[in-house]
């Protein structure tokens, strides 16, 4: 009777001939995940992966199997054999375990029987077990249309028999749709949608822009453990740190005020651009969400994205603010964010910036400024680092 844990794949399990592709992908990701643990191995048995390890490491694996991308469910197992006494005895072991943690009035047992060859049908192997359970097991009654808890048995080439379902994120494992280049500020949204395209498979790498020595040391640091943190999902990344001190100063000088926000922004979709073109990167990513602040109108947008030719990715788009940040502080992100710090964009900010600015305008002042070499000149004084 060994102990082991399964992983169910979800979304994975409907790419038919890509399947393999993305399980090896998952495979690979969650070695990466486990590599200072102890493990015995990690194996793939009829449409689930296994963990072999010890009992004593499942808490601590789990914790971080809960990070992989891909993975929608984590379940501690009984592994037997196809003997159906084993069977029994895994079944009476794990419910009388699962009744010491968390006592409940009543069952139903479900059974999968993917191997057709095994002689018993599974209603029927369901029936016999919840017999077992009911004959050794005190209190317990059987309900079938709404229990307390399930008891789990696959029937494969071993079976395994459990009751907890743990979640995990869902989504694809990371490195299975490209790259992209996350646009980080220090607030709550951009973390947020770095997760979300990580979540979908995307491979991270993140850029920021500060106004050093506007901006300070800390709102530096604040930026890099902000990566860190996210870095617990996306696995390590690059973090490229842009000063646009004298972008600013520039449009500030040549510039009406009210355009400055959105032009210092399109200053910053050029940067990235090009930076993600020179590091074989497909799209941007910011954390923007419609109507948020004046930036973010719909012609806002528009003027943004039209200083680019890659797509930019806003998966907050149709979020509101509580939504957002919900998930900031699951993925544990919010306490970084909320800490003070001093942000570029407030630096110059205009009193009555357009929210209605128009793509004709905007270029026009741009012309007041020569965009090539001061987006130049801040990708030269760009400082990389390695997060992990
Ligand atoms: P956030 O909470 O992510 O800071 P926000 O609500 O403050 O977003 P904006 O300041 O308009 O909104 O920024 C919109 C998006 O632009 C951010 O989510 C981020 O992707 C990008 N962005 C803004 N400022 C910076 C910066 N200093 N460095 C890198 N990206 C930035
Ligand atoms: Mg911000």
């Amino acid at each position: 009777m060994d102990k082991v844990l399964s992983i169910s794949v979800g979304e994975i399990a409907l790419k038919k001939g890509n399947r393999k592709y993305f399980e090896d992908k998952l495979i690979s990701k969650m070695k990466r995940a486990l590599q200072d643990l102890y493990y015995e191995k990690i194996y793939k048995e009829q449409g689930k992966i296994y963990v072999e390890a010890s009992e004593n490491g499942f808490e601590q694996i789990i914790s971080r199997l809960k990070k992989v991308f891909g993975i929608v469910y984590i379940s501690p197992c009984i592994r037997v054999t196809k003997n159906i006494d084993e069977i029994k005895d895994a079944v009476i072991n794990i419910m009388k375990y699962s009744q010491l943690r968390n006592p409940v009035k009543t069952f139903k047992v479900k059974t999968n029987r993917v191997d057709k060859k095994f002689p018993i049908k599974s209603p029927e192997v369901s029936r016999q077990m919840g017999a077992v359970i009911l004959k050794n097991i005190k209190d317990l009654k059987v309900d079938v249309n709404n229990p307390e808890m399930y008891v789990f048995i696959d029937i494969k080439q071993n079976v395994y028999v459990y009751t907890e379902r743990i979640k995990g994120y869902g989504g694809l494992p990371i490195g299975t749709n490209g790259k992209g280049l996350l646009l980080l500020s220090g607030g709550i949204d951009s973390p947020v949608a770095g997760f979300l395209m990580a979540k979908r498979g995307i491979e991270i790498s993140a850029i920021h822009f500060h106004s050093y020595p506007f901006t300070s040391e800390r709102a530096e640091e604040k930026v890099k453990n902000l990566a860190k943190t996210l870095s617990l999902y996306t696995g390590k990344m690059k973090l490229y740190s842009i000063n646009i001190l004298d972008i600013q100063k520039e449009l500030n000088k040549k510039c009406p005020e009210d355009e400055m926000t959105i032009l210092s922004r399109r200053f910053m979709m050029k940067i990235a651009e090009k930076i993600a073109l020179d590091n074989d990167i497909d799209a941007l990513i910011t954390g923007e969400s419609l109507g948020q602040v004046a930036s973010q109108t719909m012609k806002g947008i528009t003027v943004t994205n039209a200083s680019v030719n890659m797509p930019i990715l806003r998966p907050l788009i149709g979020l509101d603010k509580v939504q957002i940040i919900d998930i900031a502080k699951d993925i544990e992100t919010y306490e970084q964010s909320i800490l003070p710090y001093d942000d570029c964009c407030t630096l110059f900010l205009p009193k009555h910036p357009v929210t209605k600015p128009k793509l004709k305008d905007i270029e026009k002042s741009e012309q007041n400024v020569d965009v090539e070499i001061l987006v130049e000149k801040a990708i030269n004084g760009s400082i990389i680092y390695d997060i992990e």
